[in-house]
């Protein structure tokens, strides 16, 4: 599937990336920057951040929401989506992302232990038979 980057609009190839090779390297390489940054500096601000491994601020606050920074700028002001609460990663807080899961998740995956409970017991019966 051909697709545009993101970044420097250059058409290119591939299923799930939003950006070409060149960029997607480039930003790997930023983010690399700034993890390392801030496993040195876990104290710094994001204005701090973005001067000192001259990647802008934008880019960092996208690693931020992606959640792959698992130490994030002292002054990142993230808030949930949902609710507006102060969360340090993601898009929405903990609360509002179990209950999203929540009302997809929990359906379905009772009717799955019931079924797989029943057909145990019934597949038993049928190897007692058996025998
Ligand atoms: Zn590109
Ligand atoms: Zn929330």
């Amino acid at each position: 599937m051909l697709r545009n980057c993101e970044e420097c609009n250059r058409v290119f190839s591939h299923p799930t990336r939003r950006l070409c090779v060149d960029c997607f390297e480039k930003r790997q390489e930023a983010f690399n920057k700034v993890k390392d940054y801030l496993k040195e500096h876990p104290n710094a601000s994001v204005a701090q951040v973005s001067v000192d491994t001259e990647v802008e601020l934008e880019t960092i606050y996208e690693f931020i929401r992606e959640g792959r920074l698992t130490i994030i700028p002292r002054d990142v002001d993230l808030r949930c989506e949902i609710c507006d609460a102060p969360i340090s990663v993601g898009r929405v807080c903990s609360k509002c992302r179990a209950e999203l899961q929540g009302e997809k998740v929990r359906p379905v995956q009772q009717k799955r232990e019931q079924g797989s409970t029943a057909s145990r017991v019934h597949y038993l019966d049928r190897i007692r038979d058996r025998r």
